[in-house]
């Protein structure tokens, strides 16, 4: 990539997006480079002709494409037929108008949760198209899996270097700390806040013994800007903490109550679903690229995240 460059960024705004964001103001932008980061304000990605309107507006030479519909566990149980319709027409709206448009490069963004549920472990890339995936995020998991698809066949057919990343579970400043819509990491550090204040019981749902690998947004944010510049193959690559940094949702809450110091009582509600078990991911692809990277330990990730959320309460979308 060289200067004169035009990077479009679809979901600009959220976890994903703020982070690029960030990690380009402070060090990565390239000189002669521009950086657009969009809203749902900037025009509606599920409707083609506002889709099209953003393209010839911006004119982009690279697209980074975040912008999804996204949710915990318990928004996908609950809304599986949304997050495969809007998922769908986003994504075809956003690789179409980029296809339409020359646009050199799209790195799209999947998730280690759209792998099959019946698996071998660990995961790896060869395997997004192997089965079923888990029932709770069906939805979202097939819309997602169409992105592949997608980037092959306009591979094949037109020459595009259209590709994709595969983060695990992410976390960082500006998530969603919605607590019944959100993730995990959010929502327990919005409940552990609350319990702080209020003397009440802090509450994990579920049995506690799911197992997931954690990415703090930072560190993504620099592997994607990586993807965009470096990254060359049409098939996924996985962006995942090691193997051995993968925790259960007990160990992750207690990194949070520790983070905000709370001292209370911790109860276990397992009437709420656990989800998939694990979905525990090979790094080893983004290991023979980059062997050296450093991710930012769980630990002081999560007090980063935390100390972000408590400075920002007021204002964080919650
Ligand atoms: P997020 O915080 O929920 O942000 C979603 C972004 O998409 C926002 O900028 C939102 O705009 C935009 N958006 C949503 N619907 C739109 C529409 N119809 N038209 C235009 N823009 C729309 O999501 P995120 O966590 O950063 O996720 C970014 C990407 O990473 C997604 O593709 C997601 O599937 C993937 N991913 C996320 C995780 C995770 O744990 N969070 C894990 C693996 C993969 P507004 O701000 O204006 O609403
Ligand atoms: P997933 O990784 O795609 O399954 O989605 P989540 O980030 O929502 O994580 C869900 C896992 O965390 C399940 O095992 C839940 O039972 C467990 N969990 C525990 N407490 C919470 C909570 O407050 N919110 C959410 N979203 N999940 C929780």
């Amino acid at each position: 990539m060289s200067g004169g460059n035009i990077i479009l960024v679809t979901g600009g705004t959220g976890l994903v997006g703020k982070a690029i964001q960030t990690l380009v103001e402070k060090e990565l932008k390239r000189p002669g480079e521009t950086w657009v980061f969009l809203s749902s304000k900037d025009g509606d990605l599920t409707d083609p002709a506002a889709t099209r309107a953003i393209f010839e507006r911006h004119r982009p030479t690279h697209v980074i494409h975040l912008a999804a519909m996204v949710g915990g566990l318990f928004r996908n149980l609950r809304y599986n037929c949304d997050f495969l319709r809007k998922n769908i027409l986003i994504n075809d709206n956003v690789l179409e108008s980029a296809h339409q448009h020359d646009v050199q490069k799209v790195v799209s963004c999947l998730s280690t949760c759209i792998f099959p549920d019946k698996t071998s472990y660990p995961i790896d890339e060869t395997m997004v198209h192997n089965g079923p995936p888990h029932p709770s995020n069906f939805g979202y998991s097939h819309a997602k899996r169409l992105v592949d698809v997608q980037n092959r066949a306009y591979a094949q057919q037109h020459g595009r270097r259209f590709t994709s990343v595969i983060p695990t579970n992410v976390f960082g400043p500006h998530d969603n700390f919605n607590m019944q819509d959100g993730h995990v990491l959010p929502g327990l550090m919005h409940k552990a806040y609350l319990a702080k204040q209020s003397g009440e019981p802090f509450v994990i749902w579920g049995t506690g013994r799911p197992l997931r690998q954690f990415i703090y947004s930072l560190d993504l944010a620099r592997l994607m800007v990586w993807a965009l510049r470096e990254y060359t193959e049409v098939d996924p690559i996985i962006l995942s903490v090691d193997e051995s940094d993968e925790v259960s949702i007990r160990d992750a809450a207690q990194m949070v109550l520790d983070a905000i110091g709370f001292q209370g009582q911790v109860v276990q509600d397992d009437s709420h679903a656990d989800g998939q078990y694990k979905k525990t991911a090979s790094n080893a692809k983004l290991r023979r690229y980059l062997p050296d990277f450093q991710f930012t330990p769980l630990r002081q990730a999560v007090q980063e995240t935390v100390d972000w959320f408590v400075a920002n309460y007021d204002t964080a979308r919650k």
